[in-house]
């Protein structure tokens, strides 16, 4: 278990809304009935409630962590996302109603990491990445003991992490190249990552 379960809110319900499960341990909040989990749909659900910051604001940051354990080991249940290691996660793809021109950094990033990476890159502390060269056709830089290297010239990733390793054949990224991209000026971030996608067969991912 992560983080501390929610107390009962002000805001909260005292039964399961009709038609939902009466069973407190299917939601993610489940003094509250909030956050159902029972399907597929409903963790997909979920998760897109509560990464709206007016929804997690309702909430302790450690109780934020629980309905976000609680959401992610549905998803990974559902097969919706998968966080633990060696499972296979499927390559980047734009979300089926917007241009990949029209997405937002955010909207990218998790494209390309998935919300519990995403969220896991957030919480790397600034003091733990440096950026040594950044010019307009490379950026590289360290992230804990970790290198990145990004080439746009030749349009290449080298990163040496295990999560890298073991995902970037399907083009996907892991927690620190995640926060590299976050601490980036947004619209370089926004430019590399759309360029990415539209040349997602050109760009090599690689490991050193
Ligand atoms: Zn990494």
């Amino acid at each position: 278990m992560r983080g501390k379960k929610p107390e009962k809110k002000p805001f909260g319900r005292d039964s399961p809304p009709k038609g939902y499960p009466r069973d407190q341990s299917l939601y993610a909040d489940p003094d509250n009935w909030r956050y159902p989990l029972h399907s597929s749909w409903n963790a997909k659900a979920a998760r897109r409630y509560f990464d709206e910051p007016s929804n997690r604001a309702k909430y302790t940051k450690e109780e934020q962590a629980y309905i976000d354990w609680r959401i992610d080991e549905a998803l990974q249940r559902f097969g919706q996302i998968s966080g633990s290691e060696g499972a296979e996660r499927p390559s980047p793809k734009p979300p089926a109603r917007k241009k990949i021109d029209e997405l937002t950094l955010r909207e990218l990033l998790r494209v390309f990491l998935g919300a519990a990476r995403l969220k896991r890159a957030e919480e790397i502390e600034d003091s733990l990445l440096s950026i040594s060269n950044m010019t307009p056709e490379r950026i590289d830089a360290k992230v804990k003991d970790y290198v990145v290297h990004i080439d746009l010239k030749n349009q290449t990733i080298s990163h040496d992490c295990q999560d890298w390793r073991q995902n970037m054949e399907a083009k996907n990224m892991c927690k620190h190249l995640g926060k590299l991209l976050l601490s980036l000026e947004p619209n370089r971030a926004v430019g590399l990552l759309q360029n990415i996608l539209h040349h997602i067969d050109e760009w090599k991912f690689t490991a050193p």
